[in-house]
């Protein structure tokens, strides 16, 4: 072995250890405890960037620690391998998304490799396979016969130009990135999941994730909105049908001036008809697609229908508009407007000039002063202003109108949630085909269970105007299951949260091809530690979620939730910016490997931050990190050096060491000590990091020159390359044997913490004199009050305060201080 550091080298020796020996490879173990740590798995966009290596090495650090702790460790990984990159890259290049990705995979795998990730190579997924989707299409028809999936009409961006449809983020300023086109508003069917159904569990069960990210949890709650209210329906005015509104303020029902419909509602399309002005009207609004969250900045517009409506509470008659900051996919597409207590109803109703009726007063406590020519009351209040039920607080009033509209038959007490269900189809070329056959006489028909997977074709012509699928008769021409006559498939594609919504379980048996899941899954699930970017938050933690209750319930796994600990892991940046290709401030790890070997970069990602946090790149953080592995390689050789090699600490009589060398062991046990907490439960790996650098620096000070100096030395840096593995693998996989053990590193247990060694026997006591600090002294630990009272009299500091005094008392207050009091 070399006595100088050569990160090539040794990188490329450990790496074969362990792919030769299968390290990493996971076999399920009864007798053993299970940790299954997964971070998410990447789209193979080609090339790796430091975000990569942060987050997967995160991972990494917590599977070697598990392992050491004797858990039996499965790590995978896998490819996110569908999605519209692939498909811009093909129209770029030239080349078919399939094999364009392929190719990545095969580069990215190679990179992997090269940081020294311990993955299970043998469980690696592409969930472009058709081994991996066609379990895909066989959940997916599972849970159309279970009723959890339906067809319906959604509306879509429509790039006229292209034939296509366009993704939220395909549409630039209201037009296509491509063509240039004015984006349409379109209807089609489209295939849903019953989210919703799901909406109460998935809400409460936030209460079990008690290992997730506060913040997560939080945007979760959010997003799922649960919202309790009451549904009341306002008769429409010389015409048979009524209109339902949805409102969480129903202490306000008073206070209605106006009811809003949304432009697609039936009753604003029937106006439309015989009102030139409101169908005009209509078609504007139909040319944005409006997202929820623009809605709030949108400028407000409406038309009146010139019919009215009467409030089933007081019976006034109120205008119904049409609103273009109503939104028909939810809810009833109505509702109420009371402009007093609601900013933007305040803002519609100055613009039309309806009218402003305040029906709530603030309460008692509440300062606030009500100016409804300024702005709406929004805070809690008394009713006024409406009959009978004045005075009433919001709870009366809740419970009061819920009984007045049962009474009537005219409303109810409902739960809305703000989780609508999930659309995934996209009409796209790379994706998972959605097993479903149009048949004329038959209708929609799943493809039977025999005929899955329906297969992909990757040799294609892409041109980007339309998907190809439906301009190849030899994918979408077949028959119908149930008459045999000719039918279509449905050309459309899963939306790419699909695939990734149950990978995690799929690792769990990803060779088993006569079934989605094996007993296994049991084995390994939940995920004990799942680990990537806080971007993934929402949708993606909230679809796994979904899918993992409803695979529950067909009864294909038992747990409840997929993921049992979260870790979201924070930015790189440069330059307080986040890193990116169009800023030109990214750093190429594949540079920095050749320069300075994987275990730098991991090291030094590792320790510049908190995993949780932002990390600011550093070139000279990076240095510094190389500086310490070089460091650590050159003391233990020059340990080894000359020296009889003594793999085994020799038994020693630890007593009699001299206080250098216990405090040179006090030291490494603390060391364990608090590596151990800070890798294990806290994930604050910086710390760890810097408590083994304090231990190595301790050690440059250590003198050795006795066969216990030496021993204690072995030890010391044992300890250090031991918690040290799972950050830089593969120099300590070199050192380990050069230190005289034969086994590889990987799997040696975790340093074990010696308590004796933890044992203190001074400790430091601070002597007062009439209460203010006059010295400090460092004592016996076993030391007697009556020795601690001289030690405290016969400091020379607290001489001469006490000089020319009487000494009343001394007070010792055990392991803490001594008060001289004098008079
Ligand atoms: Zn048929």
């Amino acid at each position: 072995m070399e006595n100088q550091y050569y990160p090539k080298k040794v990188e490329e020796l450990a790496q074969r250890y362990w792919e030769t020996h299968k390290t990493f490879k996971a076999i399920e173990d009864p007798n053993k405890e299970k940790y299954y740590c997964l971070s998410m798995f990447p789209y193979p966009s080609g090339n790796l960037h430091v975000g990569h290596v942060r987050n997967y090495t995160i991972g990494d650090v917590l599977s070697r620690f598990q392992r050491m702790q004797g858990k039996n460790v499965l790590q995978p990984i896998g490819w996110d391998a569908f999605g519209l990159p692939a498909e811009n890259a093909a129209l770029e290049r030239k080349i078919p998304p399939a094999k364009w990705t392929y190719q990545n995979i095969t580069h990215m795998k190679q990179q992997f490799k090269q940081i020294g990730l311990g993955y299970d190579w043998d469980r690696e997924i592409a969930t472009c396979r058709p081994e991996y989707y066609r379990w895909e299409q066989w959940l997916f028809i599972k849970l159309y016969e279970k009723g959890l999936v339906y067809k319906k009409k959604s509306i879509v961006n429509w790039d006229p130009v292209d034939q296509t449809v366009l993704a939220n983020e395909q549409v630039i300023s209201g037009r296509g990135w491509r063509s240039g086109a004015l984006v349409e508003r379109r209807e089609i069917p489209q295939w849903f999941f019953k989210i919703t159904a799901y909406a109460d569990e998935l809400l409460k069960s936030l209460d079990t994730l008690t290992e997730w990210p506060e913040s997560v949890c939080t945007m979760q709650r959010n997003w799922i909105g649960r919202s309790k209210g009451i549904c009341a329906d306002f008769d429409v005015k010389d015409r048979t049908e009524s209109i339902e509104i949805f409102t969480t303020c129903p202490d306000t029902l008073c206070g209605v001036t106006y009811l809003a419909l949304a432009p697609e509602h039936p009753l604003s399309i029937e106006m439309a008809e015989k009102d030139p002005v409101l169908a005009e009207f209509l078609k504007e609004c139909k040319n944005v697609k409006v997202a929820e969250a623009e809605i709030a900045t949108l400028e407000k517009k409406g038309i009146d229908t010139g019919l009215k409506a009467i409030n089933p509470i007081n019976n006034d008659s109120v205008p119904i508009w049409v609103a273009n900051y109503v939104l028909g996919e939810y809810g009833s597409g109505a509702v109420m407007g009371v402009p007093a207590h609601d900013d933007r109803d305040y803002e519609f109703a100055k613009k039309y000039q309806l009218s402003i009726k305040q029906v709530l007063e603030p309460l008692e406590e509440d300062e606030s002063i009500v100016d409804l020519s300024k702005a709406a009351f929004t805070g809690k209040g008394r009713l006024i202003n409406s009959g009978p039920y004045n005075g009433l607080n919001f709870e009366q009033a809740f419970n009061t109108f819920v009984k007045v509209l049962q009474d009537k038959n005219k409303g109810r007490s409902e739960i809305h949630f703000r989780l609508r269900d999930w659309g995934v189809s996209r009409q796209r070329y790379w994706g998972t085909p959605i097993p479903m056959i149009h048949c004329p006489s038959c209708g929609t028909v799943p493809v039977p269970e025999k005929d899955l997977p329906v297969l992909l074709p990757e040799e294609i012509h892409f041109e980007g105007v339309g998907s190809p699928l439906k301009k190849m008769p030899e994918f979408y021409e077949t028959t119908c299951p149930i008459c045999s006559e000719k039918a279509e498939r449905e050309t459309d594609t899963f939306d790419t949260f699909m695939e990734s919504s149950w990978y995690y379980a799929r690792f769990a048996c990803p060779d088993q091809n006569q079934k989605m899941f094996d007993e296994r899954v049991n084995y390994w699930l939940p995920v004990d530690q799942y680990i990537g970017g806080i971007e993934h938050a929402i949708l993606h933690l909230l679809y796994a979620r979904f899918f993992h209750k409803a695979m529950r319930d067909l009864g294909l796994l038992k747990s409840d939730e997929p993921f049992t600990r979260l870790l979201t892991q924070g930015m790189v940046l440069k330059d307080g910016a986040k890193m990116s290709k169009s800023k030109g401030n990214t750093v190429d790890p594949k540079n920095l490997i050749e320069t300075y070997g994987a275990d730098t970069l991991r090291l030094f990602l590792m320790f510049a931050a908190h995993p949780e946090l932002s990390l600011e790149w550093s070139d000279s953080g990076v240095e510094g990190a190389f500086r310490f592995l070089k460091r650590l390689w050159t003391r233990t050789f020059e340990h080894i050096d000359g020296k009889r090699q003594s793999p085994k600490i020799p038994e020693i009589n630890k007593e009699n060491f001299t206080e250098i060398q216990k405090s040179m062991r006090r030291l490494c046990h603390e060391t364990i000590r608090k590596a151990t907490d800070d890798v294990g439960r806290r994930h604050t790996f910086n710390t760890a990091i810097a408590a083994m650098m304090e231990l190595m620096n301790a050690l440059g000070k250590f003198a050795v020159e006795t066969e216990i100096d030496y021993a204690i030395a072995q030890e010391t840096l044992e300890s250090v390359i031991l918690m040290l593995s799972p950050i830089a693998p593969h120099m300590t996989h070199a050192l380990w044997n050069a230190l005289g053990y034969s086994g590889a590193i990987v799997d040696a247990p975790w340093p074990v913490i010696d308590k004796s060694a933890l044992i203190t026997e001074t400790l430091d006591m601070v002597i007062q004199v009439n209460g203010k600090v006059r010295a400090q002294i460092t004592v016996p630990i076993k030391a007697d009050e009556e020795t601690l009272k001289q030690l405290a009299l016969n400091h020379e500091n607290v001489k001469r305060h006490i000089q020319g005094k009487t000494v009343r008392k001394v007070i010792v207050v055990p392991t803490k201080l001594i008060n001289v009091v004098v008079a």
